[in-house]
């Protein structure tokens, strides 16, 4: 039977708040209109999220020390550990895809007792009171992403896997489209539908949750026929 593996998105996605975002903004001193410029500059596609992240991380001024501590204020959506844990016990794989930084997804994996979740995201490197990212899976992106999902998927698949991925925003919108089953909210869920491309809508990981049980039992069920069972008649309420 055919395993699936729930590739989530964390900033928006596991953690309710965009953290990297709000780690740029809260240790750039006097940030003026650059930040805004920058980020509506890589929304409109004049660069990609890498050339974003490095020009962002030219004016923030914060120690590792310190990052630690900011991270350490926010929460992930409750309903995130419990989702993973039933879906690991299930046999079903629980990655976390990321163009933010390694340092707050590992300390609140840690935290909620989930070192268990693969993590896949940029690096970054304190020197002092200065920042440098780095790019760890850069050589495989579609050229615009620091970290491309598409690239994340497409290894999963050819290990066998079927892929679901979670998200909300442009930067997941590579893996959207070679997913084989997109969950999507805000700003991704409009552009799947925009691009006419099959998107379930979630609010929290409540909802990924049931969608979870939903696409299990349609695995069994599917692997039933491969194996030449007679299905039974798709029961509906
Ligand atoms: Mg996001
Ligand atoms: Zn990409």
């Amino acid at each position: 039977m055919m395993r699936l593996v729930f590739l989530c998105d964390f900033d928006g996605t596991v953690s309710p708040t965009d953290i990297g975002k709000c780690f740029i903004e809260r240790f750039t001193p006097a940030p003026g209109t650059h930040l805004p410029e920058l980020e509506r500059r890589w929304r409109s596609g004049e660069f990609g999220h890498r050339e974003l992240t490095k020009a962002e991380c030219e004016s923030v001024r914060c120690g590792a020390a310190e990052a630690g501590a900011f991270a350490d204020g926010f929460r992930l959506d409750p309903h995130f550990a419990p989702f993973a844990r039933t879906a690991l016990e299930r046999g079903d794989e629980v990655c976390v895809l990321s163009e933010g930084f390694d340092f707050y997804i590992r300390a609140l994996l840690e935290r909620e007792g989930l070192l268990s979740v693969p993590y896949f995201s940029n690096h970054l490197r304190f020197e002092g009171d200065r920042v440098v990212p780095e790019f760890p899976y850069h050589a495989r992106s579609c050229g615009r992403c620091g970290n491309c999902k598409g690239a994340h998927v497409r290894d999963w698949r050819s290990r066998g896997y079927r892929t679901v991925l979670v998200g909300d925003g442009l930067s997941d919108r590579c893996a959207a489209r070679e997913a084989d089953v997109v969950l999507a909210r805000d700003s991704l869920l409009e552009w799947c539908r925009s691009e006419g491309r099959a998107a379930r809508e979630f609010g929290t990981f409540a909802d990924v949750a049931a969608i979870a049980l939903e696409l299990e039992r349609g695995a069994a069920e599917a692997g039933r026929i491969e194996n030449g069972a007679v299905p039974r008649a798709i029961e509906r309420p």
